[in-house]
């Protein structure tokens, strides 16, 4: 048996514990992986709690992702030994996952350690700031330079704006980061914001089309914020929506689209194609600042997890939280 929180749909509703888990109910997969890290985004907290149906199988090792050593593996990419990262494929929703001492996947589902990075680091990025990569690389395909004017991240504070801030600024642009905790102007100015705008600004009355802005937007709130963002996006800007901590509405107008050419480019992380998958985590070796890292992360017991999942769901984790598993 192995350590493992676990997640159970009792009569009585909804149950999330400590407890011994038994290899033999494993699911299926061709690697073995010893946890030595994980993390807590959004998602898990919905998973830990229960508030959104995201987990799908019972009883379920909740935990999106995680870092690790492989100790078995039937898998030609895989041996025992290698250092392996995985983020997403229904891992903690549908698939036993990373709140656990030991995981069994598929290899399909793993990429190597980026070059570099430690456990930790690789966890402190994890999810949240893999995804803050997709929506850098939406943008970029969208040809957002840093000459067309600023980027706006919503929900700045938070793990996937923290990276983004981060990201963005080391790419030259002008970064314009969005918060409901305007005490937090300093953390994310290090990060490299230019400006700190307080939440409410983009909360207000929806108008078909605001001021002109933002060359392009990360957004991880959706509702209503979303909706103010197209609306205050440049001629030709780009939107790359990727979250709904605000809700998961879209109040918008089609004025944005159709008077001024503005994309909304949808981010999703949980099924990215490898190839895609393996650019964004080797650019996040490179281009994270591991000052910038260490400065927006948190380091958790494993014990702790649950705190920390009831946590980020009020909006009051800054960053990224690490869990230390093994
Ligand atoms: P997080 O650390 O909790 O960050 C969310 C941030 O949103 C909060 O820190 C807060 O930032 C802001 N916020 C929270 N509640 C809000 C509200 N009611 N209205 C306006 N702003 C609010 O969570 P995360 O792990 O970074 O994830 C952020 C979002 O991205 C989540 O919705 C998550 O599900 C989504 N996500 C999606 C994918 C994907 O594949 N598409 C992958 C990862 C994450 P401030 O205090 O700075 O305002």
């Amino acid at each position: 048996t192995f350590k493992a929180l676990v997640v159970t749909k009792p009569d009585t509703g909804y149950a999330c514990d400590f407890a011994e888990f038994d290899e033999q109910d494993l699911m299926e997969g061709d690697v073995t992986v010893r946890i030595t890290h994980s993390t807590v985004n959004y998602k898990d907290g919905l998973a830990i709690t229960g508030k959104s149906p995201v987990v799908r199988r019972f009883p379920m090792i909740p935990g999106v992702d995680f870092a690790g050593e492989v100790t078995a593996s039937t898998h030609k990419d895989w041996r025992p030994g290698d250092h392996v990262v995985l983020n997403g494929f229904g891992v903690g929703e549908t698939h036993l996952g990373g709140y656990a001492e030991k995981a069994r996947i598929k290899g399909d589902w793993l990429v190597p350690l980026p070059y570099g990075l430690s456990h930790a680091q690789a966890m402190a990025i994890g999810t949240a700031g893999y995804t803050a990569m997709l929506c850098l690389m939406a943008l970029e395909a969208h040809a957002i330079a840093p000459s067309r004017g600023p980027v706006l991240v919503t929900g700045a504070a938070g793990g996937v704006g923290s990276v983004a801030v981060a990201l963005l600024a080391k790419a030259g642009h002008e970064v314009v980061a969005s918060t409901g905790r305007t005490e937090e102007a300093d953390y994310l100015k290090d990060l490299g914001a230019a400006e700190v705008i307080d939440r409410a600004e983009l909360t207000g009355k929806v108008r078909p089309l605001g001021k002109e802005r933002f060359a392009g937007v990360v957004d991880t709130v959706g509702s209503t914020t979303l909706a103010n963002a197209l609306s205050m996006t440049k001629y030709g800007g780009a939107v790359a929506a990727c979250g709904l901590a605000g809700g998961m509405d879209l109040p918008a107008t089609v004025a944005p689209f159709i008077l001024r050419g503005v994309s909304l480019l949808g981010v999703d992380s949980v099924m990215c194609p490898l190839v895609v998958r393996k650019e964004a985590w080797r650019r996040l070796g490179n281009e994270l600042d591991r000052g910038k890292l260490a400065a927006m992360t948190s380091t958790v017991p494993f014990a702790e997890v649950k705190e920390v999942a009831a946590r980020i769901l009020e909006g009051r984790t800054r960053g990224r939280v690490v869990v230390e598993i093994g």
